[in-house]
């Protein structure tokens, strides 16, 4: 049998390609960290490359190895953006702390399936000691509970189905069919799109979604919610859930959740809070007040692979009572046994999926490796280079702040510039490589938006960029 023959028969890498693929990867992890820097944030992508990428048909006969890799070096790695450059400040999105590979590629290996603790009993108590950890940050209290997402989004859309089978206990048998009022949710104009998604993907209807304006800080108005709810009452309608957001995508800034609760409260509304970029800034010393509220919402949406630094995906959704989750998400199965044991949670029993990976490794071992102390640190350092940045934007004359730096997004306009001025300027920091920032719409206003989640950033890389805006502004 030739080699080559050997490879397809099995599966298993032979010792010699093993050693191949130890060095090849060990020598790729290394040269990129060295090489960020260097780095193209967004790549100029080859389209010859990646037309062939779509078209070269799967090989008959594996091609190995060593290919695999020169293909990734070659054709993938050139053409693919660069999260991790100090300078890559657009969207909400970070790259992977230091263990986050090594730790994907442990837990792949076990490749445990995380549904029924029986299958994976380290890795259900992992899934559930990160979990407590997070639920703990917020104070949701002993009947606390949650489960690992894919991100934000699904935790927030599983937070909305806890809360519908909370509101209406024959949700399960008949949906939303059954007639009766039509169930309203309120957020704010701010909010993520991901909440209307959720309402969508529900059956919610979007008809029944209140986006209620803000204030000049871009936080929920609490007033104009009290009068939308009464409003809706009187017309026959049914408040079911407000989701806050403690920290808007635009500009983080953090809705009143404290008046927000009280309001949640007198009107028996589900309160939950989409925390997906903003709420683990709890860990920041200078932040933590600002979510001292938190610990009264109904669930809470996370993303540890945003301020954590987990690789994606890595979502959470923490809930104040773990048993209104398994309402919405268990159902017994005839071939799946399950043995109640306290120390164990059978976490398929607490969102739509059955089979799961082991998320939970990654942010585990991310606490484990660098310590609490470590993630507290980052928090507050990427908070403190953004207030930085601002300091920076309201002491120069060309450069107009739009939102005041709660978190670590940063909004700003050059003055006397027009819409179209401002996208020119992002295509022109990207183009050059001096950095990639995003656009920002911010009370029906555009301009550019940064946002610092980068743990390699540093106070020159945001001093690079503002004097560069300031020049473009000058011109
Ligand atoms: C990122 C983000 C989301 C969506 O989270 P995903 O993990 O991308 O699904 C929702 N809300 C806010 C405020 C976010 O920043």
């Amino acid at each position: 049998m030739d080699s080559a023959a050997a490879r397809s028969d099995t599966l298993v890498l032979d010792p010699a390609s093993r050693a191949r693929a130890n060095a090849l990867l060990a020598r790729f992890l290394g040269d990129y960290e060295d090489s960020l820097r260097e780095r193209p944030i967004v790549p100029d992508v080859d389209r010859t490359v990646l037309a062939r990428l779509l078209s070269e048909p799967f090989p008959d006969r594996g091609v190995g190895v060593e290919e695999l890799f020169a293909d990734f070096n070659e054709r993938v790695l050139p053409n693919s953006t660069t999260v991790a450059h100090p300078r890559f400040l657009a969207y909400v999105q970070g790259p992977p702390n230091g263990i986050g590979p090594y730790a994907e590629a442990m837990a792949a290996t076990l490749n445990q399936n995380c549904n029924f603790w029986q299958l994976s009993p380290a890795a259900s108590v992992i899934e559930r000691s990160v979990v407590e950890w997070m639920a703990g940050l917020f104070g949701l209290g002993e009947n606390a509970g949650g489960i690992l997402t894919a991100g934000g989004s699904i935790a927030t859309q599983d937070a909305l189905t806890a809360a519908l089978a909370d509101r209406r206990p024959d949700f399960r048998e008949h949906g939303l069919q059954a007639g009766g009022a039509p169930l309203v949710l309120y957020t704010s104009e701010e909010a993520h799109r991901c909440v209307d998604k959720a309402a969508a993907v529900l059956g919610i209807g979007l008809d029944n979604v209140r986006h209620i304006p803000t204030d000049e800080q871009f936080r929920m108005r609490v007033d104009l919610l009290a009068e939308a709810v009464r409003a809706d009452r009187a017309a026959g309608r049914e408040p079911f859930c407000v989701v806050a957001t403690s920290g808007t995508v635009t500009s983080g800034s953090i809705d009143p959740i404290g008046p927000i609760a009280d309001l949640c409260e007198a009107e028996d509304l589900w309160l939950h809070i989409d925390g997906a970029y903003g709420a683990l800034f709890v860990l920041a010393e200078g932040a933590r007040e600002e979510f001292a509220a938190c610990s009264r919402a109904d669930s809470i949406a996370l993303d540890p692979h945003k301020m954590l630094f987990a690789p994606l995906e890595a979502g959470c959704l923490v809930v104040r009572d773990a048993a209104k989750l398994r309402a919405a998400f268990a159902f017994s199965s005839s071939y799946l046994t399950v043995a109640e044991d306290p120390l164990m949670v059978d976490f398929m029993d607490y969102g739509p999926q059955l089979s799961r990976g082991f998320k939970a490794f990654k942010v585990w071992a991310a606490l484990r490796t660098f310590g609490v102390d470590a993630f507290r640190a980052t928090a507050q350092r990427c908070l403190d280079l953004a207030a930085h940045m601002g300091r920076r934007i309201e002491a120069e004359p060309d450069l107009e702040a739009m939102n005041p730096v709660t978190l670590t997004a940063v909004c700003l306009r050059l003055r006397g510039r027009t819409d179209t001025e401002h996208t020119e300027v992002l295509a022109r920091l990207r183009a050059e490589g001096t950095a990639l920032l995003g656009p920002a719409l911010l009370g029906g206003r555009a301009g550019i938006r940064a946002c610092v989640t980068n743990h390699r950033t540093t106070f020159e890389d945001i001093d690079l960029v503002v004097d560069r805006l300031v020049e473009l502004a000058k011109r």
